[in-house]
């Protein structure tokens, strides 16, 4: 690890220009910025402390049902939230079976969704792949088990995030303030594509401090289900992860939103399986058709073949746990 400093900021706006300044970095709970340090990925000369910066620390409703979670919320608290609880039951459930009660008490929301990607090449300080600016994606003829099905290319990261395809499947924003303004981005526009630019995996721009999330009131009777997969039951990211929002009148669904996590570069929202299984009577059929729908763009690597039914599996259980049916085994 580098040798560097830690600032503490006044107020968001010293925060954001001190973080337009090179070799500056945010540091919210630490549990990805100091592994990145350690691994030597990044090397930072100063660190600036978000920790204590006022006002976006708690959750708050607003005038029209929905919540503002501020950045520096922890998942712990995301997880047990009553409000969160009773209208943004994915959200609830992302944030609680993300990594550990430990980790759950210091990650942070900003954290959460800035984390960077997991997979080993980038995470090793001795490759330079194109996600470091060098001009090759190791993964793509290497080993790849965890590694994108859908929308890779040229890189085949996975979003690491749990928050993500919930706050998604919301229809929720992003408050950012920088040096030049404040701006709130749709989530869903937050995160880009490898093929815009390999080296990033959103549109933050240097300055900007990520400081809201913005969850609008969910549609009249909607119920929302997050469902992951995983290799062991703690300490782990999910293999795959699915959020699903669905509303029904008189057992047709009215409104679908099925976001896929861990299966593609972005969290990977699926219009395929919404158009599927709208106007539809919910019932196992429609799910069926809405997870095949989903999954019909995937386009496997060599070794996460078993990502593809795994994840249609899981979007179907979740579109069916939405409309209230369980499975019969
Ligand atoms: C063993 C283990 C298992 C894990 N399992 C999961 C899992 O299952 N699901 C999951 O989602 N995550 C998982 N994680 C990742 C963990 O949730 C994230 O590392 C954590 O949420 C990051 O939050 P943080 O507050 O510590 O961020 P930090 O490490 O402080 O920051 C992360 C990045 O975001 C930037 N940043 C932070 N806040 C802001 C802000 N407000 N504005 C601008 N930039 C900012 C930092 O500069 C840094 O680049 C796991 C981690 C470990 C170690
Ligand atoms: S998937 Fe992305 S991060 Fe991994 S080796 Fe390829 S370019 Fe690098």
């Amino acid at each position: 690890m580098n040798r560097f400093e830690v600032v503490t900021p006044a107020d968001l706006i010293h925060a954001g220009k001190l973080l337009a300044e090179p070799y500056h970095a945010a540091l919210a709970g630490g549990v990805d910025l100091l592994d990145l340090l350690k691994q030597r990925v990044v090397g930072p000369k100063t660190l600036v402390n978000l920790k204590t910066l006022p006002g976006i620390g708690t959750i708050d409703p607003d005038d029209a049902g929905g919540i503002r979670v501020g950045a520096l919320v922890k998942l712990h608290e995301v997880s047990v939230n009553p409000a969160v609880g009773r209208n943004f039951a994915a959200l609830a459930d992302a944030a609680g079976q993300a990594a550990t009660p430990q980790i759950r008490n210091l990650a942070t929301v900003g954290g959460n969704l800035l984390q960077r990607p997991r997979c080993w090449y980038f995470r090793n300080p001795n490759v330079s792949c194109l996600k470091k600016g060098g001009d090759t994606c190791y993964a793509a003829k290497g080993l790849n088990r965890y590694h994108a099905i859908l929308g890779g290319g040229p890189s085949f990261i996975v979003h690491p995030s749990n928050l993500a395809p919930a706050l998604i499947a919301f229809g929720a924003s992003a408050k950012l303030i920088g040096p030049e303004g404040e701006r709130t981005v749709a989530l869903e526009e937050f995160f880009t594509l490898p093929k815009t630019d390999p080296t990033r995996e959103n549109v933050l721009k240097p300055g900007e401090v990520l400081t809201q999330v913005l969850i609008p009131a969910p549609p009249r009777g909607a119920r929302s289900v997050y469902l992951e997969a995983r290799e062991k039951q703690s300490f782990d990211w999910p293999l795959v992860s699915v959020a699903t929002v669905i509303a029904t009148d008189a057992g047709v669904v009215r409104h679908a939103r099925v976001v896929m996590g861990a299966v593609a570069p972005i969290p990977w929202r699926s219009p395929e399986a919404e158009k599927a299984v709208t106007g539809s009577h919910l019932d196992a059929d429609t799910a069926t058709r809405g997870a095949e729908a989903a999954l019909k763009p995937a386009a496997p690597l060599a070794d996460n073949r078993y990502k593809v039914p795994m994840a249609r599996a899981l979007v179907r259980r979740a579109i069916m746990r939405a409309g209230g049916i369980e499975e019969v085994a």
